[in-house]
This record gives structure tokens, C-alpha cells and sequence, in this order.
């Protein structure tokens, strides 16, 4: 993998959508257009109150919610003014999440003007079935009308979002979703398991009994699949969901995978800056209310000691496939990792962590079941 340390990424949230859909636990919303330009007005605010103007940002990232549910004219409207604080031309990306139906050519345009350099379209599965299910759905012909849009504008920096694991879901299913997206010159796939979050649709009908997942060895086996089928399409898999060709990372995710800093814009965003984090006002009304007096919304801030930084730092270096660079660990908590955790030679002789070339990693065949082993890792430090 590419071996550049990127730090300072700009993330930005829209927490908008145009749907909701049941499986999700983000922080987002449908909303008025009224509600969406005091918002785009408020995020706006809180980048010039901010001083963004004095930072240099190696990526943004703009995300939610689905950043295209704005219209294009307040989309332009953001980008026009974030433009005179960023320079969007020296930044090493520039990613915007889009939903499939939002994808047109007033939306490319903008994207070219405003220098956007790669698209996360979330498809999630072309199967009829399971689009009835999450109530999603992108058919063939769509997204064969996108992927000429993106030729049209020169946008080849695209990455696709999957989802696995439902019930009566097949391997057959799986591959013919992915026989699909690689028909196209698809750079990089984001593949998710589905997960029955709390307070979701979805949570709420497990509860009344309904079978939405599929048991846990069959979504072992679709992962395994997944891994496969892509190697042999030569995409490098990077980070436990996330795979692509060499090169096209998302860089921007990997300033959190390094735990690296970042800043962030809008309501109920995380900024982590020199090891303290700032969790902005998630209330959207509150957002839009303290920054339309110009005052910065209530945050909560903390400075991280140094346990929690260790715990972050391994929860979110042990997802990618290459693991923890220990001189780099070494450098930054000047001490050794295994003075640190005790644990990680438990571990070792167990198989379940690899220590090669001075990385720490977790084995392929365990990347399923990757988060009890990093919590077994982090046993003595958990916070
Ligand atoms: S999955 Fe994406 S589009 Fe669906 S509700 Fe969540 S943020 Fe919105």
C-alpha cells in the first residue's frame, strides 16, 4: 500500500437524505429545502468563524446523510463559498457521497467546476429482492446511465457501496451485484455486512421476529467470497470492507484508519486535532440557531489521555489489512507496543495477530472477526 502518511483531512457533514433508510443509525434526516439553505448558511459560518482559510487541508471529504439530496444550486452555493477558504485545486482528493438517482449532469458539472475529484455512490445491491427490503433501488439500466455520465465528465475516480449478509441472500446474488459493478472501470468497492443497528427500522422488526440477516457462518462464507472474487480482479484489499486498484485508496479514510487529524464541519461531526476531540451539537436546530447569532454551536471537547489515544490508535489501525506500522507506534507513544499491551503475545501464539516486517496484523482469515480480537488486545486499557 501506499506508504504516505496523510494528515489533515476536512470532512464535512449534509445530514440529509432523501429517503430513510431502515437499516440506518446515521445522524441524518429528511428536510425542507427552507431547513437545508439555513443549514448549508450555518455550515458556511461555522467554516468562517472557524478560520478554515488559515488550515491546509490534504482532503475533504464531504459526507452524510447523502451530500447530493441538496439541490444543485445550494450545492454550488457550498462549494462556491468553501472554494474562497480551501484551495480545492491542491488538495490530494476531494470526495463527494452521492445517491444514484441524484447523479445528472448538473450535478457532474459542479463537480468538475468545483475541482471534486472522486465520487462514493452508495448502491448497496442491484437484486430486486433485497432493494424491496431496504427500499433502495438502482436497477441495471440506472446505473449503466451513470457509469456513462462519469465517462462523459472524466470522472474515473469512483467507489461503489455494497451490502451483504441478508436473509435467503445468495453467494449467486452476491456475484452477480459484483459481475455488475465490474462490467465498468470501477476503482475502488466499499463492501458492508448488514448490521441490525438500535433504533432502526430494521432492529424494530427483529424484535417483532422477523429474519433480516442471514446467520453469522453465511455471512463468513460471503465475505470470504467477496475477499476472492476481488483479488482476482486485482483490487488489494486495504482495510477490513474496503478494497480498490493500487493507488486508488480513499486517502482521505485513511487519515482516520492512521488516526491522524482531521477537522470537521456540521452538526454532530467529530473534529480530532493534536489528540483533542470535538463533537459538535447534533441538535440541527441548535446548529443553525447558535450560528445564525454567530456564535459556535455548543460542543462537547476533551482532550484524550494517553489510554484512550492507544486504544483509538489500535481500534483504528488494527482495520486496515497492513495493521500498525510499529515505528510509527513507537514514535508516537515513545514506547514499544508490546509493553504496552501485554496481550499482543497471547495473541501471537494463538494465530490470531501476525507480527511481520514491524507491522502488527491481524491474518486474512480472521479479518471477519477482527473486533473481538482488537478488544481482546485492548482488554487492559479498555476505556
Ligand atoms: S444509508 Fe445513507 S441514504 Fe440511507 S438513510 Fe442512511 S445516510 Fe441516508
Amino acid at each position: 500500500m501506499n506508504n504516505i502518511l496523510y494528515n489533515n483531512g476536512l470532512y464535512i457533514h449534509i445530514p440529509f437524505c432523501n429517503k430513510i433508510c431502515p437499516y440506518c443509525d446515521f445522524h441524518k434526516m429528511v428536510a425542507s429545502d427552507a431547513l437545508k439553505e439555513k443549514y448549508i448558511n450555518a455550515l458556511i459560518k461555522e467554516a468562517k468563524i472557524k478560520n478554515i482559510s488559515n488550515l491546509k487541508f490534504n482532503t475533504v471529504y464531504i459526507g452524510g446523510g447523502t451530500p447530493s439530496s441538496l439541490a444543485n444550486q445550494l450545492l454550488r452555493k457550498l462549494l462556491f463559498e468553501l472554494s474562497k477558504m480551501v484551495n480545492f485545486k491542491d488538495l490530494v482528493e476531494f470526495t463527494i457521497e452521492a445517491n444514484p438517482s441524484d447523479i445528472n449532469e448538473e450535478f457532474l458539472q459542479t463537480l468538475n467546476e468545483y475541482n471534486v475529484s472522486r465520487l462514493s455512490i452508495g448502491i448497496q445491491t442491484f437484486n430486486e429482492h433485497i432493494s424491496n427490503l431496504i427500499n433502495r433501488h438502482t436497477s441495471v439500466f440506472e446505473f449503466n446511465r451513470i457509469i456513462n455520465l462519469l465517462d462523459k465528465y472524466h470522472i474515473d475516480n469512483y467507489s461503489i457501496d455494497l451490502m451483504y449478509g441478508f436473509f435467503n441472500q445468495t453467494i449467486e446474488d452476491i456475484k452477480k451485484d459484483l459481475d455488475i459493478i465490474f462490467s465498468t472501470k470501477v476503482k475502488h468497492i466499499s463492501i458492508y455486512s448488514l448490521i441490525l443497528e438500535d433504533k432502526t427500522i430494521f432492529s424494530k422488526l427483529v424484535k417483532e421476529g422477523k429474519e433480516l440477516s442471514c446467520d453469522d457462518e453465511t455471512q463468513s462464507l460471503m465475505y470470504h467470497f467477496i475477499i476472492d472474487y476481488l483479488r482476482k480482479h486485482n483490487f488489494i484489499q486495504y482495510e477490513t470492507s474496503n478494497f480498490s486498484l493500487p493507488g486508488y485508496e480513499s486517502k482521505h479514510n485513511l487519515i482516520y484508519w492512521n488516526y491522524m487529524s482531521y477537522y470537521s464541519l456540521g452538526s454532530g461531526a467529530t473534529s480530532i486535532i493534536n489528540n483533542k476531540e470535538e463533537i459538535m451539537a447534533t441538535k440541527i436546530n441548535d446548529y443553525i440557531t447558535s450560528l445564525s447569532n454567530d456564535q459556535l454551536p455548543n460542543s462537547s471537547i476533551r482532550i484524550l489521555n494517553l489510554d484512550e489515544q492507544i486504544f483509538d490508535y489500535v481500534m483504528m489501525n488494527l482495520r486496515k489489512c497492513e495493521g500498525i506500522n510499529l515505528d510509527w507506534f513507537k514514535q508516537r507513544f515513545k514506547n514499544n507496543l508490546f509493553d504496552v499491551l501485554p496481550k499482543v503475545n497471547i495473541l501471537l501464539n494463538q494465530g490470531l495477530l501476525i507480527n511481520q516486517v514491524n507491522y502488527l496484523f491481524i491474518p486474512e482469515k480472521y479479518f471477519y472477526v477482527a473486533n473481538s480480537i482488537i478488544v481482546k488486545l485492548l482488554e487492559e486499557i479498555i476505556i
